[in-house]
C-alpha cells in the first residue's frame, strides 16, 4: 500500500511536534472488546435476531430470508466484508458502531424492522428516522479549522430548551432510533445538555458529539446517570501540537485525552471522530492514530473528508481520488486484518458514499444545525426546513421529505438491493 504524502494544512510537520508517548500508562485502559467465542456467539445471535425479526415480519420463510440476506448485504455496502465484526461490551449491551443501537434490545429490533421495510416492505411498525442529529447549541470557545457550524456560532440561540424538548419529542412521533447531540460545543450547556438527554432516552439511544472539552470525571457521570449511551469525541491527530494547532487551543488535546478516560471509567461508550486533511493521509499517521485510539480504549473511530463548508468554505480541501482509494483499503484491512482484532472498530462514510450512496438526506438521518435549519447532513446545508415549523406545529415530522444529498447517489437506489440473491449468509 503506497504512502501518500500531500501538502499539509495546518502549516506544522511531524518532525516539528511531539508525538505521543502511545505506551504512556496516564492514557492507556482495559479493551472493551469482545473476542473469541463471545464474539462469534454475539455476531450469531445478531443473525438469528435478524432472522427471527424477518420471520415475524413477513409471516413467509421465503420472504424473510430474503430480506435478512439484504441486511447482510446493506452490512457488506457499509463494511465492506460480511466477516466476523468486532463488537464492543459495556453494561451487558453489545455495540457495533456509533450509528446502530445497542443489542439485545427493542430499538435494535425495531432497527431492524427498519432496514428490513425498505429492503422488502411489510407493513410492521418502522421507525422514520435512523439518526437525527440534533445542534442544540451555537456555543463554543474552540476555533477548528474545518468547522461546518462556523457561520452559526457564538449567536443568540434560536430555542429555549422548552422548545427543543418539544422539537426532540416531536421528531421522535414517527420513531428515531439515535439521538446525536452537537453544537457548537455540548458541554458548555451542560444543564440543558442532561435534561434533553433525560428527556429523549424514552424513546432513542442518545450520544454526545464534543471536542471534549468540560467533559470531566463530573459531566461524565451526569451524562451517563442522564441516560446517555456514548460519547463522540472530536481528535483529529495524534500529536499533541498539531491537535491543538487544528482546534484553535492548546488545551484541547488534553482535554481530549482527558474526556476519553473520564468517559469510559464511568462507562459510557467511547469513539474517536478525526476530519482527515490532506496531510493525514498516510498510512504512517492512520495507524499511529489507530494506535493511539486503541491504547485510550475507545470502542470505534469514525473517519470524515474534510468538505469545503464552514470555515472551509471556497477552499480547497477535498481529498484525491488516490487518497480515497487508500482510504478504502485501509478501512478494510483495519477492519478485518487479523493483526488489528483488538483495534476499534473503524467507521468511514465515504467508502460506501461513493459505491452505494448517501444514507443521510432524510432517508436514514438529517442533521438540524444550531441556527434551527434542517439540513441533509452536517456537510450538506440544504436548509431544506425549519425545526421552528416543527416546534410550532406548522409541519409535522413525517412530512419531511429530503430530496437526496447535493452530493452523492440515493442509497435507496443502489446496487445492494440488486445484490439480495448473491450474498452469503
Ligand atoms: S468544529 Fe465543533 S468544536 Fe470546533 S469550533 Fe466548530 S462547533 Fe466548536
Amino acid at each position: 500500500m503506497n504512502t501518500i504524502l500531500q501538502n499539509t494544512t495546518s502549516g506544522l510537520t511531524n518532525e516539528k511536534s511531539v508525538v505521543l508517548s502511545l505506551n504512556s500508562q496516564a492514557y492507556r485502559a482495559s479493551p472493551i472488546t469482545v473476542h473469541g467465542i463471545e464474539r462469534i456467539w454475539v455476531n450469531l445471535k445478531v443473525r438469528i435476531t435478524i432472522l427471527y425479526i424477518a420471520i415475524r415480519c413477513y409471516r413467509s420463510p421465503g420472504k424473510a430470508l430474503k430480506a435478512a440476506k439484504g441486511i447482510q448485504s446493506l452490512v457488506k455496502a457499509i463494511y465492506g466484508s460480511n466477516k466476523l465484526r468486532r463488537a464492543v461490551k459495556v453494561d451487558g449491551k453489545y455495540y457495533f458502531g456509533i450509528y446502530q443501537p445497542s443489542f439485545p434490545s427493542p430499538l435494535f429490533d425495531l432497527f431492524i424492522q427498519t432496514e428490513l421495510n425498505k429492503i422488502l416492505p411489510h407493513g410492521m411498525k418502522v421507525n422514520r428516522f435512523q439518526t437525527i442529529q440534533l445542534a442544540f447549541t451555537n456555543k463554543c470557545p474552540l476555533h477548528c479549522e474545518h468547522c461546518f457550524e462556523w457561520n452559526n456560532l457564538n449567536r443568540e440561540e434560536p430555542f429555549t430548551p422548552d422548545e427543543l424538548k418539544v422539537l426532540i419529542s416531536r421528531m421522535q412521533q414517527p420513531g428515531c432510533t439515535l439521538i446525536h447531540f452537537t453544537g457548537g460545543e455540548p458541554l458548555v450547556r451542560m444543564q440543558i445538555l442532561e435534561d434533553l438527554i433525560r428527556h429523549a432516552v424514552k424513546a432513542s439511544e442518545c450520544w454526545v458529539l464534543t471536542s471534549g472539552m468540560n467533559l470531566t470525571p463530573e459531566n461524565a457521570k451526569r451524562l451517563k446517570t442522564a441516560g446517555a449511551t456514548g460519547v463522540v469525541i472530536s481528535l483529529d491527530h495524534y500529536d499533541a501540537h498539531i491537535h491543538n494547532h487544528f482546534r484553535g487551543s492548546d488545551q484541547a488535546f488534553d482535554s481530549a485525552m482527558k474526556a476519553a478516560k473520564n468517559a469510559r471509567q464511568v462507562k459510557l461508550v467511547t469513539a474517536f471522530s478525526i476530519c482527515m486533511t490532506r496531510s493525514f493521509v498516510t498510512e504512517e499517521n492512520l495507524l499511529q492514530y489507530a494506535r493511539l485510539a486503541k491504547d485510550c480504549g475507545v470502542a470505534f473511530v469514525q473517519l470524515l473528508e474534510p468538505k469545503a463548508v464552514g470555515h472551509y468554505e471556497g477552499k480547497d480541501v477535498s481529498l484525491s481520488k488516490e487518497q480515497c482509494n487508500f482510504l478504502d483499503d485501509f478501512f478494510i484491512k483495519i477492519n478485518f486484518g487479523e493483526e488489528f482484532k483488538n483495534y476499534p472498530m473503524f467507521n468511514y462514510h465515504g467508502y460506501y458514499q461513493r459505491k452505494n450512496g448517501c444514507m443521510s438526506a432524510g432517508n436514514w438521518s438529517l442533521y438540524i444545525d444550531s441556527a434551527g435549519h434542517i439540513d441533509a447532513c452536517p456537510f450538506c446545508h440544504t436548509k431544506q426546513y425549519s425545526a421552528r415549523d416543527i416546534i410550532s406545529g406548522k409541519m409535522q415530522a413525517e412530512q419531511l421529505q429530503m430530496t437526496g444529498c447535493p452530493a452523492y447517489a440515493d442509497f435507496l437506489l443502489a446496487p445492494h438491493k440488486k445484490e439480495i440473491e448473491t450474498v452469503s449468509w
